[in-house]
């Protein structure tokens, strides 16, 4: 379908950022195009889809049970000297989506409140034009300029959208995850499935590998890598070996990569008639890399605030400004703490994770054994059990 030549609000990119301010601004009576530049929301996934539920309910309300492809009930640490430390709950406590269903249901749920959906139409070289936006929308070869009145800008980690307003530098190095991931078949099944996580310089330096359950014997299996810290391409490689070594009964059906921010610093996420929302924003979680459930709060505060904006005609910096002034104060706080934690995390080496883990192990039986306490003092005691990972965590106080 040919894209309008005129809209009030434009948004760019149907990953959950964008589809969700689509759903609030359409709730809210605005006049919505979400475009997005690949043949089918949702795909190819470029995630490994695991996610705290509450956040989720929080924001989304109710969920489609197809959206689920796992319960969560806990983790599993795995420790460069092999030890397994395990944490499960009776409940589960977090979830692995369908990304391909939710996304696509997401978007499906911001078309039925009255929002314009396009795909394979793709945003580019916006310019500022009187108190709107012009912008370029490449749709089967042709282009068509289109005029907004407010522009939000949800393209993702790749950013070339808020790149080209200047707003949004590129991502330094030392700032991203470098991913790799594949889902796989031919894994046991767990009663109760649990989350991976493979720690130390051998299966990923700076970073982790994952095995995510998505349901019966399938799983998503992959890593995160500090990128100053290994070549390039050295993602695919450390995966390839992560299979063969820990999952040699696994099948590889799909393979992915890709980036995720992890900020050191906040960034700019507004100016004249635009709002960054998401991934784009750099507003993934900097330790883990998770940024769904950022993505959706974020969404929600930036249709919450530009629904108010469209409402009072001010469309200015200073009108839109409350945006990254609520975001700094709620999530973007907690994004500093975890950026803090990133730069603890960089500083371990084998003999930390292994001293970290052999903590835990101990006060998580203490757990099991009924002397339960919070998740704080459990931390609070495994620091005080390793002089050295204390000395190195110096610089969290
Ligand atoms: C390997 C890997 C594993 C991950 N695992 C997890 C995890 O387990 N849990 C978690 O919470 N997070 C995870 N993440 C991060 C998570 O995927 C992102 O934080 C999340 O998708 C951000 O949502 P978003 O809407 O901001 O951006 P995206 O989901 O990236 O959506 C942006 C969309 O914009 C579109 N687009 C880009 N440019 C244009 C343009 N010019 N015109 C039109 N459309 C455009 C893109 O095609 C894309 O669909 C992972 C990321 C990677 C790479």
């Amino acid at each position: 379908m040919r894209p309008p030549t005129e809209v009030e609000v434009l948004i760019v990119g149907a990953g959950p950022g964008g589809s969700m301010t689509a759903l609030r601004l359409a709730e809210a009576g605005r006049e919505v195009l979400l475009v997005e530049k690949r043949p089918e929301i949702g795909n190819p996934v470029r995630c490994a889809e695991a996610l705290e539920t509450e956040v989720l309910h929080r924001v989304i309300g109710e969920l489609d049970p197809s959206w689920i492809a796992s319960p969560v009930y806990g983790a599993r640490g795995l420790a460069p000297d092999g030890r397994e430390v395990r944490y499960i709950a009776d409940e589960p406590v977090g979830m692995v989506l369908n990304r391909r269903l939710f996304d696509r249901g997401l978007a499906a749920r911001a078309a039925a409140a009255g929002a314009a959906v396009l795909t394979r139409v793709r945003a580019f070289a916006p310019r500022r034009e009187g108190n709107g936006w012009r912008v370029c929308l490449r749709y089967d070869g042709e282009s068509v300029e289109l005029r907004c009145r407010l522009l939000l800008a949800a393209d993702g980690v790749e950013g070339g959208l808020s790149r080209a307003l200047g707003l949004v530098k590129p991502w330094p190095k030392a700032e991203l995850h470098s991913c790799a991931q594949a889902r796989v078949v031919g894994l046991e099944p767990e009663e109760k499935p649990l989350i991976d996580f493979h720690l130390g310089s051998e299966a990923a330096p700076g970073g982790y590998g994952w095995r995510f359950p998505t349901g019966g014997d399938r799983a998503n299996v992959g890593l995160c890598v500090h990128p100053p810290e290994v070549g390039r391409g050295a993602a695919r490689e450390l995966l390839a070996r992560l299979l063969e070594r820990r999952f040699p009964e696994a099948r590889a059906v799909e393979l992915a990569a890709g980036s995720i921010p992890a900020l050191k610093r906040p960034r700019r996420i507004v100016d004249d008639g635009l709002l960054v929302v998401g991934d784009a924003a750099g507003h993934s979680e900097p330790l883990s890399g998770g940024g769904i459930a950022n993505a959706l709060q974020g969404a929600e505060l930036a249709a919450r605030i530009a629904a108010e904006a469209l409402e009072s005609g001010d469309l200015s910096r200073r009108g839109l400004e409350a945006y990254e002034r609520e975001w700094s104060a709620g999530v973007g706080r907690s994004l500093r703490r975890y950026a803090k934690l990133r730069r603890f995390y960089l500083s371990l080496g084998d003999r930390d994770f292994n001293d970290a883990l052999r903590l835990l192990d101990e006060q998580l039986e203490r757990w099991r054994a009924g002397k339960k306490g919070t998740v704080l003092s459990l931390l609070t005691a495994v620091m005080k059990g390793s002089p050295r990972l204390l000395l190195k965590a110096r610089h969290l106080l």
